[in-house]
């Protein structure tokens, strides 16, 4: 009942588009039934997220951010999908824990979080392991509050300070304001990283892609992280995987991949922060980690 007043008036993230999602789609994509592309283990996250086994990623459809490099754009923008039941998602998330996986890690949900957590109330005791809240940073702190004691690991992104490039890129003029403030609450709700044998257990990575031409961006996000959070509190994950995908060479100044000094400055300037988390290593900045999407059920 709680799912169905909240989308029919959807104010889930920051568009707050209103959305009746039972008669139409939002700003992001979707209506009020659950589509995802895909439900695998998955090897590249960072090494605590992925272990040994695997992350269980569900793959969302839909996206509340217009990303013009989105390596996902066939599932975010180009709405390649299939339809779940509550029942068949919830069944998905124990499925990942039957193949083996750490954890179950929700690939971009924020639109979908009401029906999320309908399928983690039907999973009840049955499903153990650690639950994990992927998204694009977007988010709104009274969304995000739903998700406590039911989420336990949070992995956003932070992609930009400057407001021009964040709406040139993503639509979205306000991206840091709603970002760092999610990034707050989420640390709120999660507590500092806890790690065992290798493996994470509860607190916040935040991912920072570093983009061709914006070194300078980068490095003012280390600073506001500095400001904002103390080097215990959060984990933070470098990465320099860009590829001028899907409509980035519409904007010439990203349509190439970035370059090792582009990536080194922001590393030395994280290093110095000093928060721990992890670099990326040059060589998987390759379009072979786009993993393949479905458009029907196939499991
Ligand atoms: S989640 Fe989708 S429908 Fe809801 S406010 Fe955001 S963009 Fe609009």
């Amino acid at each position: 009942m709680q799912t169905e007043k909240i989308l029919r008036n959807c104010r889930l993230c920051p568009r707050e588009c209103g959305a009746d999602r039972y008669a139409e789609k939002g700003f992001c994509g979707e209506s009020a039934a659950v589509r995802i592309a895909r439900a695998e283990l998955h090897m590249w996250e960072e090494p605590c997220i992925s272990g040994t086994k695997g992350s269980g990623t569900v793959f969302f459809s839909g996206c509340n951010l217009k990303c013009c490099f989105c390596q996902n754009y066939e599932i975010s923008h180009l709405g390649k999908g299939f339809e779940l039941t509550r029942e068949e998602l919830a069944e998905t998330f124990i499925r990942m824990q039957d193949m083996g996986a750490h954890n179950v890690n929700l690939v971009n949900p924020t639109h979908f979080v009401p029906q999320i957590l309908d399928a983690l109330e039907i999973c009840g005791e049955r499903l153990r392991i650690p639950i994990v809240y992927n998204s694009g940073g977007y988010e709104k702190p009274e969304t995000l509050d739903m998700l406590r004691g039911k989420v336990d690991i949070f992995l956003p992104d932070l992609k930009y300070f400057d407001a021009q490039a964040s709406r040139e890129y993503s639509g979205a003029a306000d991206y840091f304001e709603k970002a760092i403030a999610a990034i707050r609450r989420m640390a709120n709700i999660a507590g500092k990283p806890i790690i065992e044998d290798g493996i994470m257990k509860r607190g916040v990575i935040v991912r920072h892609l570093v983009l061709p031409n914006h070194r300078h961006d980068s490095l003012r996000l280390i600073e506001e992280l500095e400001k904002r959070f103390a080097a215990d509190e959060i984990m933070v994950s470098l990465m320099c995987q860009y590829t001028p995908v899907y409509r980035a060479a519409e904007h010439k100044e990203i349509d190439r991949k970035l370059s090792g000094f582009e990536y080194k400055t922001a590393a030395e300037r994280l290093e110095q922060a000093g928060f721990a988390g992890y670099f990326q290593q040059r060589d998987s900045a390759q379009e072979k980690y786009i993993p393949q999407f479905y458009s029907a059920k196939y499991y």
